[in-house]
């Protein structure tokens, strides 16, 4: 890797870790956000053998416009264009109700680019992972298993885009609660 990767990767990763400093995660042991970006970009380059710098940075900054103060302008002033339009593709529109926006995210599944596709992969991978090892605390069995039949109902948008990586998915689904 060349130093210049190996920096914006390193930024990357700083960026996402201030942002989410005063986040938890919702499991029972409120782990630190910062975990979640971080198992994305393991999966992409560990699991599924993606080294597409824009694809692994993206999903590192994937939650923060959507989840911190982060705005549109500061992406793209420190990570480009590129990088900036893939976060924003994987961003929901937080005016819009919760259910409106999960059944945009299975609308709009077919239409993104390749790295948005990649990293909502990877997404739903790591999502489908902690609600079967951590859930959220208060989660009973019923809403486990319509997070894991709606996120089954976005990656199905998505296929085509990479098969290992849909492998993992479909992995993590035949655990469904
Ligand atoms: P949320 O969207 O509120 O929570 C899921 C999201 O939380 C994940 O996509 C993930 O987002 C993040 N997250 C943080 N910690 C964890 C963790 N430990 N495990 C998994 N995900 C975590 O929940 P729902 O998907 O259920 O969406 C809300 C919808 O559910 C609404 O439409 C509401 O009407 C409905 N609802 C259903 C209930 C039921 O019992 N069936 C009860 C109440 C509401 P990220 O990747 O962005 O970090
Ligand atoms: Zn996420």
């Amino acid at each position: 890797m060349t130093n210049g990767n190996l920096s914006v990767l390193i930024s990357a990763t700083a960026f996402a870790a201030a942002k989410h400093r005063n986040q938890r995660r919702k499991d029972a042991d409120a782990s630190p956000y910062i975990n979640h970006p971080i198992a994305l970009a393991s999966v992409l380059v560990n699991e599924a053998g993606i080294n597409d710098l824009t694809v692994i940075v993206a999903a590192l900054l994937h939650d923060t416009i959507e989840d911190t103060t982060t705005t549109t302008e500061e992406l793209l002033s420190a990570f480009g264009e590129e990088i900036a339009a893939v976060v924003l593709e994987v961003t929901d529109d937080k005016s819009l109700d919760k259910a409106e926006r999960k059944r945009l995210q299975v609308e709009h599944a077919e239409n993104l680019s390749l790295g948005a596709k990649l990293v909502k992969l990877a997404d739903k991978v790591c999502n489908l992972r902690d609600i079967r090892l951590t859930p959220p605390a208060d989660w009973p069995l019923e809403r486990r298993r319509e997070y894991f039949d709606w996120a089954k109902r976005v990656v199905d948008g998505l296929r085509g885009a990479h098969s290992r990586l849909e492998q993992l998915f479909d992995a993590e689904y035949a655990e469904r609660p």
